[in-house]
């Protein structure tokens, strides 16, 4: 599935060819990404505008999903190989952002890569205090890439990354999605402001995620709503297990119910003063908790 509007979809057949198809009532649940089964429109009626049927979804490897006002959380992609978390040298580098991101990629358990964009600004004021932070990722485990889309500096060895495997991008506004994507892809410029199908409704900009093709190999999905994926529907308990190396000593804290706050008996203030997680990651652990409560205030105003 290339992409999903309503009650149709692009879908792309093995030799390469997209035809818009009408989706069969019984399937209740198609999202870009999907493999399907289609009946293509020779074998349906010929003179059609739609090329044919979706008749069935196959399982999912694993599903991108999104926190939803009415029905807790929505899938918006499927069949993820990987998720890209873009940080940048500037606006101000920061681990906040990187852990929250690397916590919802743990929780659709799809494997993350963490990349540092903008090494061309890299310099003598802010170079030791991020690789710093990134050798503290790699040090959890977590594959680090370091690019710049500006200079094309490492942008070969994004391209090998990306091959044969379905990623998307993630990361704040500003770190440079959009340039690395370019530098990738030139042709993906087309994503910005895509304009949907004519519903009679006016002309409007497209929020559906589309799945585009890189030449070097791989495929991409992407979206505004995939790029800022947010964790609000977890709970303290799921963002702890999502601190991958944090997951040894959860279990083992003196009181069943502990916050990880300053009680004594807690293996996972324990593990700190040992040193076996780190400062940083801790206080980036102990902010999402807090700001869980903030997500979910803000979403019943909305509502
Ligand atoms: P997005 O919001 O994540 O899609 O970020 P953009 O791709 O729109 O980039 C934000 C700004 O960062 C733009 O002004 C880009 O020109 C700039 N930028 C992107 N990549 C680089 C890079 O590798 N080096 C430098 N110096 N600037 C970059
Ligand atoms: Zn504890």
């Amino acid at each position: 599935v290339i992409s999903r509007f309503g009650q149709h979809a692009d879908i792309e057949t093995a030799d390469g060819i997209v035809s818009r198809c009408n989706i069969r009532r019984a399937v209740t649940s198609l999202v870009t990404g999907d493999k399907v089964v289609v009946r293509l429109a020779t074998e349906v009626q010929s003179g059609s505008s739609i090329g044919g049927i979706v008749i069935a979804v196959h399982p999912r490897t694993s599903s991108l999903t999104r926190p939803d006002l009415y029905d807790g959380v929505k899938i918006i992609a499927a069949n993820i190989d990987q998720i890209l978390i873009v940080s940048s040298v500037l606006p101000s580098f920061t681990t906040q952002i990187i852990d929250r991101y690397l916590v919802a990629s743990e929780d659709t358990d799809i494997p993350p890569i963490i990349i540092l964009n903008k090494i061309d600004l890299l310099d003598d004021t802010n170079r030791d205090e991020i690789e710093r932070a990134l050798t503290r990722y790699q040090d959890i485990g977590y594959p680090v890439y370091r690019v710049s889309s500006h200079t094309g500096e490492g942008v070969e060895n994004i391209k090998e990354l990306l091959n044969n495997k379905v990623s998307v991008f993630a990361g704040q506004s500003g770190v440079g999605k959009s340039s690395l994507i370019n530098a990738l892809m030139p042709e993906a410029e087309l994503l910005i402001g895509d304009v949907s199908d004519n519903s009679g409704l006016g002309q409007h900009t497209t929020t559906t995620a589309k799945l585009l093709h890189f030449v070097s190999g791989g495929d991409l999905i992407d979206s505004p709503g995939i790029r800022e994926f947010a964790l609000w529907h977890l709970d303290a308990i799921r963002v702890g297990w999502c601190f991958i190396e944090f997951r040894e000593f959860l279990g083992t804290c003196k009181f069943r119910d502990c916050k990880h706050g300053d009680d004594p008996g807690c293996a996972l203030q324990q593990a700190l003063a040992d040193g076996k997680i780190t400062q940083d990651r801790f206080s980036n652990y102990q902010r999402i908790i807090a700001s869980l409560d903030e997500q979910r205030h803000a979403r019943h105003f909305r509502a």
